[in-house]
């Protein structure tokens, strides 16, 4: 699987907007968004008039760059969220919030979805009592994810939970935060919906262009 393996902050200022894929620095005043930073290239501050296409194209990068999805798998899923009962957009938002890195975020075991990659891949995760290092793996309801019982990755989690609640980042209501400070555990209540779409995003991402966007 693929990695997006160049300057994140880069990405952020491609969108113009804060992704939130460094971790602490994106909530100080050293983020480049904070201080107005021009989007990448020679030319970045002389772009003229965004097309119809750049609109929607910028709406698409957004929503995979926040997820940290590549397009292979964004088609994917895209596919899965077409086959799906209901409307696709809202089907796309709501497999992104299913992905267990962005579980183990919002659950706040981790400062950002990077890395909660991270304690996924490196083994720090149990999803239903067994290990799993596949970040991009969907949960359902009933799922219980919980932290792995040794020092070494309970202690990353407790300075995840402590550097989430500093930061103000609430537990979505998708999700329940069942365990206890030493033995951090949560668990998928119901599937998450569009007003489950974390905040900083979910005003940020017309689910209607990305559509128009990936059928043309
Ligand atoms: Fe960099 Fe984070 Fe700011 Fe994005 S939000 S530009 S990743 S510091």
């Amino acid at each position: 699987m693929g990695r997006y393996l160049d300057p994140v902050c880069k990405l952020c200022r491609r969108e113009q907007i804060k992704l939130y894929l460094k971790g602490e620095r994106c909530f100080g005043t050293k983020c480049p968004i904070e201080r107005d930073a021009l989007p990448p290239g020679m030319h970045g501050a002389r772009r003229g008039k965004q097309s119809e296409y750049g609109l929607r194209l910028r709406h698409k990068q957004r929503l995979k760059r926040f997820y940290g999805v590549l397009e292979a798998q964004f088609r994917r899923y895209f596919k899965i969220a077409s086959r799906s009962v209901g409307n696709t957009g809202e089907q796309l938002l709501s497999i992104m919030e299913r992905r267990l890195d962005n579980v183990v975020h919002r659950l706040g075991f981790a400062i950002s979805r990077r890395a909660a990659r991270q304690m996924i891949v490196h083994g720090h995760i149990l999803l239903n009592g067994r290990k799993c290092d596949i970040p991009s793996i969907l949960l359902k309801p009933g799922d219980v994810v919980k932290v792995r019982p040794r020092e070494i990755s309970l202690k990353l989690a407790r300075e995840g939970l402590q550097k989430t609640g500093q930061y103000g980042l609430r537990v979505p209501d998708f999700l329940e935060l069942t365990g206890t400070a030493d033995e951090p555990e949560g668990r998928m209540i119901r599937l998450p919906t569009r007003q489950d779409v974390d905040e900083r995003i979910a005003d940020r991402i017309d689910e209607q262009l990305i559509i128009e966007i990936v059928t043309r």
